[in-house]
């Protein structure tokens, strides 16, 4: 039987980050992948859903060229032809990522990994011995089950369909769905959000999301309080969607973006010691140990925040803490986070909301602004910025913006966060004019 001083389950971004770094510390490491190496990130997640996003922004940047004094002619989308580029750029990726970890030294094995004791995987009848196995399986979409869920795709299967929806239902109001309604608004399709709660992205700022519904508004269609009793299929092939308040509207698609589960089936957890939560995430202590002492876990399958660069901290926080002198803790403090919608929206901190209940005495700050751009281009949009302060320390508890290059902008405060930034010193920085960003800076009135 082969043995490994680690092996990983799962080449996504925290098993791939966690291998390789383990690697060039000096164990013997094995990772198992089997569907797709890189991931749900750069498979299914982050790096498809971008390009999808840049794709889908070009017919804004047409429309507001006019007033600039272009003629940009008739302009068309296909939509084989963005799918299959996509593909074409994943596909190097793959081998990207097969060649970094065969460079670090790492065996790659392909097929469907189980346990079958604290230091024994099985994948296809072979069997391999580890001194310490990681689980870094990420997550699986999550559908409800109600009549005719069969209908409804997810975010696994939306980057490939077959053509072009003219007409799309995405339900949900988290991360994927307002993402993939900017998508396939910006790209022409009409597109209608269905989310069962009053306020999109909850756990946001609240003025943050208040705002982006009313953005989003001006190309989605966007039902708030509205859930689905039924999905059939009507006489021309499409989605017959029945919903609670008896409506019933026929769509090209209907995509299901509620939620991401662990992805813990056929795992061979019940041979070991590991134990899941009430949510079926993995149970691990400061240092991704789980409660079985050889078997560490960490990424999505865990559930604490489901981004890639957190499951690429964590992994290179494992790898460190097991295979080097320096061991290390992850400070999960201020992480920023971009939605990738239209508008952008990014947030660093804590909202409003939660530096009320957690710091009581707060100043606010807040900017609501037509970007330059829009001042010529006509274009309704608008760009919100909020700052959260401490009243009583003066350092920043929170940054909030929507709007263009929302992410971009917020990774350079959230590092400046990181180092205790206060009021003070944004307000004696001097700002890059003319920007959207320079009005972090500039922000000298406190909400009253
Ligand atoms: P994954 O990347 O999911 O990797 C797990 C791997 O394990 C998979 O390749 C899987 O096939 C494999 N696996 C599972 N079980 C087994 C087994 N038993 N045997 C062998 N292999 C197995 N995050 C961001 O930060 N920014 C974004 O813009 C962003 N956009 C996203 C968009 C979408 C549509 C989705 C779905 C997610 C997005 N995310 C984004 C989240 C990000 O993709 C995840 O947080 C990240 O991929 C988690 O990494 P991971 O290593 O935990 O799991
Ligand atoms: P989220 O948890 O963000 O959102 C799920 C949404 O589905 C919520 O609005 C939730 O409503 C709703 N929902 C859950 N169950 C049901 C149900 N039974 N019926 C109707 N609605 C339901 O998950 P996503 O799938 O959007 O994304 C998964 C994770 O992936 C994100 O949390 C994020 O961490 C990551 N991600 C990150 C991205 C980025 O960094 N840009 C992009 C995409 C994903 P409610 O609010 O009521 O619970």
């Amino acid at each position: 039987m082969q043995k490994f001083d680690f092996f990983v389950i799962g080449a996504g971004s925290g098993g791939v980050r966690s291998a390789r770094m383990a690697a060039s510390f000096g164990a013997k490491v094995a990772i198992v992948e089997d569907h797709y190496l890189g991931g749900t990130c750069v498979n299914v997640g982050c790096v498809p859903k971008k390009l999808y996003t840049y794709a889908s922004h070009f017919n804004y940047d047409f429309e507001d060229s006019r007033e600039y004094g272009w003629s940009v002619g008739e302009t068309t989308f296909d939509w084989n032809t963005l799918r299959d580029n996509k593909s074409t750029e994943i596909s190097r990726l793959n081998s990207i990522y097969e060649n970094i970890l065969t460079n670090a030294g790492v065996e790659i094995l392909i097929g469907h990994a189980q346990l079958v004791d604290a230091n024994t995987v099985e994948i296809d009848g072979t069997r391999y011995r580890a001194d310490k196995i990681l689980i870094a399986t990420g997550g699986w979409p999550y559908v409800p089950d109600f009549k005719g869920s069969e209908y409804a795709i997810t975010s696994n299967e939306v980057f490939d369909l077959d053509s072009f929806p003219e007409s799309i239902l995405i339900v949900g109001g988290g991360y994927i769905a307002v993402e993939f309604a900017g998508v396939f608004a910006g790209l022409g399709a009409k597109t209608t959000l269905s989310y069962r709660r009053e306020l999109l992205l909850r756990g946001f700022d609240k003025d943050l999301s208040e705002r982006f519904t009313t953005e989003l508004e001006r190309h989605v269609n966007v039902l708030l309080s509205s859930d689905i009793v039924e999905i059939t299929e009507d006489s021309s092939s499409k989605r017959l969607v029945k919903f609670g308040d008896g409506s019933e509207i026929s769509y090209d698609c209907v995509l299901y973006a509620t939620g991401r589960k662990p992805r813990t089936d056929n795992l061979g957890l019940e041979n070991t010691d590991v134990t899941v939560n009430s949510g079926g995430f993995i149970e691990i202590d400061e240092n991704f140990q789980t409660s079985e002492p050889s078997i560490y876990a960490l990424g999505d399958v865990i559930g604490r925040l489901a981004l890639t660069p957190v499951a690429l901290a964590e992994g290179m926080n494992l790898a460190r803490t097991l295979f080097s002198d320096k061991p290390s803790t992850l400070d999960y403090s201020n992480i920023a986070t971009a939605v990738f919608s239209h508008p952008n929206l990014a947030t660093v901190g804590l909202s409003e909301e939660a530096a009320i209940s957690e710091v009581k005495q707060i100043d606010v700050y807040e900017s609501d602004f037509k970007h330059l751009k829009h001042t010529v281009s006509g274009r309704e949009e608008r760009t919100y910025m909020k700052i959260i302060v401490n009243q009583e320390s003066d350092q920043v508890l929170g940054m909030h913006m929507m709007g263009s290059d929302a992410g971009e902008i917020i990774q350079g405060f959230a590092a400046a966060m990181k180092c205790g930034l206060t009021k003070q010193q944004l307000d004696s920085t001097i700002g890059i004019h003319p920007t959207s960003a320079e009005e972090f800076v500039t922000m000298r009135d406190k909400r009253a």
